[in-house]
């Protein structure tokens, strides 16, 4: 079994699994005037949905043992194998510093967090803001819920108010029981940091979900690097990848995949089903909206890739192929 080797650091500073430029490429100035200048419908014109949960299916177990609630962007509520994680949770109405302004939720989160079923854990990939939400972590913290993140996220939630007690801070390759599952941090491609003065100081994971009879991978945020053969080979093969399509630009080739790397990434992850996620919930990139969900589409046709495509907010069992077309 190939070895996952743990995170490097160069003084505060983590590094990724291969040399990663975090300056923009290309000029600043021709982004600003596309960014300003562009015609795409990059937020939906369209109100989305409306998308609700309907929680009485969380008393009636999946018979698959499998079944996926996505509540938007990276914000997945998983059952699994009798076991219910939930990752990134971002139930905040914007992904930003501020609460006035920054990208806003195409549509609210489908139900309420106080309305969750029971939870057996909550994964927390990264600390950037459309992973990791002041105000959902706020109202998560009265709770008792073991929290799993990368190193260095874990004194970020500490801070606001979540008891040291629930918190495990996992580097790459470590694993953690919950229960008869098991939880590894997997390394991914990307960076950190949440102001100005703190980049790349927290890591940055993807995670591999192993249950009683399903394996799963939750990609959370990367760009493509050879790696991926590597977790497939270490932790695959998988029933589902989970990895994100969605706020791809030429400026910032290397942190996110698009839908051609993320296809290619779920070959080589030896993946059955695959589920695009982090697109169709906030505007973090030039391209339209559903332009990551229609590549998609294409490159799973070329490649002959099962895709899962719930509704947001709709409880779905990973039972082959599925496609809502909830954005059409
Ligand atoms: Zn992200």
């Amino acid at each position: 079994m190939p070895q996952i080797q743990p995170a490097q650091k160069i003084g505060k500073i983590y590094q990724n699994p291969i040399p990663t430029s975090q300056k923009l490429e290309g000029s600043v100035l021709k982004l600003l005037w596309q960014t300003f200048t562009s015609k795409n419908e990059r937020t939906p014109v369209q109100p989305l949905g409306p998308f609700h949960t309907d929680a009485s299916i969380y008393n009636t177990p999946p018979a698959s043992g499998l079944r996926i609630t996505w509540m938007g962007h990276s914000s997945l509520l998983i059952e699994i194998d009798g076991k219910r994680i939930l990752t990134d949770p971002v139930w905040g109405p914007r992904a930003s510093f501020a609460s006035f302004a920054g990208p806003k939720r195409f549509f609210p989160a489908p139900l309420a967090l106080a309305h969750l079923p029971v939870l057996d854990a909550i994964i927390l990939s990264h600390d950037h803001y459309d992973h990791l939400d002041y105000p959902t972590i706020k109202q998560l913290a009265s709770g008792n819920v073991p929290i799993v993140c990368s190193l260095g996220v874990g004194p970020i939630i500490e801070k606001w108010g979540v008891s040291k007690s629930r918190i495990t801070e996992m580097d790459w390759g470590n694993t953690t029981p919950i229960d008869n599952l098991t939880l590894t941090a997997t390394p991914a491609r990307h960076f950190s940091g949440r102001g100005l003065h703190n980049r790349n100081q927290t890591l940055w994971s993807s995670w591999v979900i192993k249950g009683s009879s399903h394996n799963i991978f939750f990609g959370a945020d990367s760009g493509w690097f050879p790696g991926f053969k590597d977790i497939g080979d270490a932790y695959g093969p998988f029933d589902l990848t989970m990895l994100e399509i969605g706020a791809y630009g030429d400026g910032w080739p290397n942190i996110h995949m698009g839908p051609d790397h993320a296809t290619n990434a779920h070959l080589a992850l030896r993946g059955t089903v695959m589920m695009p996620i982090h697109w169709g919930t906030f505007n973090l990139a030039l391209h339209p909206w559903r332009e990551p969900v229609e590549r998609f589409l294409k490159f799973a046709e070329q490649k002959k890739i099962t895709g899962f495509l719930p509704r947001p907010g709709l409880p779905t069992e990973v039972v082959g192929s599925h496609n809502s077309e909830w954005w059409v």
